[in-house]
């Protein structure tokens, strides 16, 4: 197996569409694991084999064209499965690669409000199979449940440019010959169909998310949006799933409140922003990346709504700014506190390009946080960029993107911004963000382990074409670039040396650490010198300094960026650093925050897009003489520094 990445997604979907077209059973061995033999007509089979770039697999094969199956094989392996060196990803079934610019996002097109009303839409809740009467023709049942998902989702998957490859592998899941045999046999010994698929489906899920690549335990997703899909269709059940860009015009009515236990990135990405009003997580928590990519798209959104009793269809309203959330509520009062803040975000909209100078004077930068093109198209007023995620950036891509490729979404970006300053943070994979084409080992606690600047240590060869491609961009456009979760002077030299060495810096590329670990900001003195700036990222600094894993609900109102200790170490960085100070967490695009930032000495702050305007119009109201700094410093907690803001 000489592919980069092993047999992924993509060359399993070859090999198993090739296996399929002849008469003959076929079996895959993976010599080095052990694993196998599996079916090779099975893409679930081949994916959770696993087999990994360097492992010699056996193949067998027996029936009628057991010779030619194999000739067909052994030439489709010494095409590299179809893989071309530095090609771009596509789903497991197809697909194109994906437009420059889209970035893995269904871009913006929310309202920006953080105040939303509309019918309930329940959605990441078990389907209910417990009124399900089996009949005569569980067997029939089934099929036309399938064919009728297999209808929805080719309207999905070629109603959907952005995201199509997302809906084809879904396709390729339901049509999996392996499970769909085994749920036929045991429809046939007398298992109702419902019951027979989620129990096969489920053993699948299981087995993705045992393995031990980050990308393809999170496949285990897909597994089960499948599962939930044709469960629907058995039990008639109504869709409640979220509405995806490109869904059928049925799935959601217009302008719904989505109800959701959790929201992952890849949810928050696809959700059609024209129609879903807003976003209520049961869960706490501001920081995970699916809240993350939803406010970046301008979709209203509260967290932390708790167990509250939502019956579908019925009307609910939220305020993220007072954090309120009621069922069948006053609309006539929802509707005038709407208006109310559509004024207020018009009118820092059409000031939105004004500088941020308080009034006693000082001029903080205010900038855009990237994960796409499209943020940085959308953005209004930003004085560049203060965060390009480029994980996330190239999050979708199976392969990495070439230097060139790089360059061309980089240069994409500086463009749409008017060519005012990008902040290119280096490859920061792990912890929940796996990158599919930088595969990880498991951690028992990844937020802990290689994340970062550190993954690259080891495997310095990618870090270097990423930092090639930013001293091409550099050349021609104002950029900065930063290291994340850095802890050690060590590291920061070593960031350097790896810069550098690729020759002498462009003139104006300036070059920081990102502040996410308490050890960094504690020692900022030292890490900082030699830099050109420093930016705090409060996301994880706050994780680390309360010890409350940020994508752990059950510990979300720990983590909270407004906790004193936090605001101490900021504080600390500012006193400490000697260079430039900016805030790319979460906390900067809180416009009250922004001006405790602000008022601690923060000289930018790089806010998800919708919200630059309104921290801008914040900021130009402010005082940062009257802010009671040492109050704040010297609160007991996140509740009283609120109430001295
Ligand atoms: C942060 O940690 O605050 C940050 C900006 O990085 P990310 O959210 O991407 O981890
Ligand atoms: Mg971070």
């Amino acid at each position: 197996m000489s592919n980069e990445h092993g047999l992924h997604a993509r060359p399993a979907a070859r090999l198993v569409g090739l296996v399929n077209g002849f008469d003959a059973t076929v079996t895959l061995t993976d010599l080095d694991t052990g694993r196998g033999p599996v079916d090779a007509g099975s893409l679930s089979m081949v994916a959770t084999l696993n087999a990994q770039q360097g492992h010699r697999l056996r193949v067998g094969a027996s029936g009628a064209q057991a010779a030619e199956v194999l000739a067909a094989i052994t030439k489709l392996a010494g095409e590299n499965f179809g893989d071309t060196a530095g090609g771009v990803g596509a789903g497991a079934a197809g697909g194109g690669a994906p437009e420059p610019g889209t970035g893995g996002s269904a871009g913006t097109g929310g309202s920006g409000l953080d105040v939303a009303i509309g019918p309930a839409v329940l959605a990441g809740v078990a389907v209910d199979l417990s009124g399900y009467v089996a009949g005569d023709d569980e067997l029939g049942q089934l099929d036309q449940a399938v064919a009728t998902v297999g209808d929805e989702l080719r309207g999905l998957r070629d109603g959907s440019p952005d995201h199509g490859e997302i809906f084809a592998a879904h396709l390729a899941l339901l049509n999996d010959r392996k499970p769909l045999e085994e749920i036929r046999a045991a429809i046939t010994a007398g298992t109702p169909a419902p019951v027979a698929w989620k129990q096969t489906y489920d053993e699948l899920a299981a087995a993705f998310e045992g393995l031990d690549d980050a990308y393809q335990r999170e496949r285990a997703q897909d597994v089960r949006a499948v599962r939930d899909r044709v469960l629907r269709a058995l039990t008639g059940s109504a869709t409640d799933e979220p509405t995806s860009a490109g869904a059928a015009p049925d799935s959601a009515a217009e302008g719904s409140i989505l109800v959701v236990p959790e929201l992952d990135a890849a949810t928050a990405a696809t959700l059609d922003a024209g129609r879903v009003a807003g976003v209520a997580v049961r869960a706490a928590g501001t920081t995970g990346h699916g809240v993350i990519v939803a406010r970046s798209r301008g979709i209203p959104l509260i967290t932390g709504i708790g167990d509250v009793e939502v019956p579908a269809g019925v009307v609910v309203a939220f305020d993220a700014r007072v954090g309120s959330f009621e069922v069948a509520p006053d609309e006539d009062a929802v509707r005038a506190t709407i208006a109310e803040r559509r004024g207020e975000r018009e009118r820092a909209l059409t000031r939105a390009d004004e500088p941020a100078t308080t009034v006693d004077g000082r001029t903080i930068g205010v900038l855009v946080n990237v994960g796409a093109v499209q943020d940085a198209v959308a953005a209004r007023g930003a004085d560049g960029s203060g965060l390009v995620r480029t994980e996330v950036l190239f999050g979708d891509r199976r392969t990495a993107p070439t230097v060139d490729e790089q360059v061309e979404q980089f240069r994409a970006i500086a463009r749409a911004l008017d060519g005012k300053p990008i902040t290119i943070r280096t490859w920061d994979i792990g912890g929940d963000k796996p990158l599919p084409f930088l595969p990880q080992d498991r951690e028992a606690n990844p937020f802990l382990g290689e994340r970062g600047i550190r993954v690259f240590r080891r495997r310095p060869e990618l870090l270097r074409d990423q930092l090639e491609a930013v001293r091409r961009v550099a050349a021609e456009t104002p950029v900065h670039v930063m290291f994340p979760m850095v802890t050690t002077a060590d590291e920061v030299a070593w960031g350097l040396h790896e810069l550098d060495d690729l020759g002498p810096r462009p003139d104006g590329l300036e070059v920081g650490i990102m502040v996410e670990v308490p050890a960094a900001a504690l020692r900022i003195a030292t890490l900082a010198i030699g830099l050109d700036f420093v930016s705090i990222g409060t996301n994880d600094l706050t994780q680390y300094t309360t010890a409350a894993d940020r994508t752990n609900t059950a510990v979300a109102p720990l983590a909270d960026g407004l906790d004193p200790a936090v605001l101490q170490l900021i504080d600390h960085v500012v006193r400490n650093a000697g260079v430039r100070v900016a805030v790319c967490g979460d906390l900067a695009s809180d416009p009250q925050s922004a001006v405790l930032l602000a008022a601690l000495g923060v000289e930018e702050l790089s806010a998800v897009g919708p919200q630059v305007p309104l921290v801008k119009a914040r900021l130009r109201q402010a005082v940062l003489s009257e802010v009671d700094t040492a109050a704040v410093l010297a609160a007991r907690d996140a509740a009283q520094v609120r109430g001295l803001l």
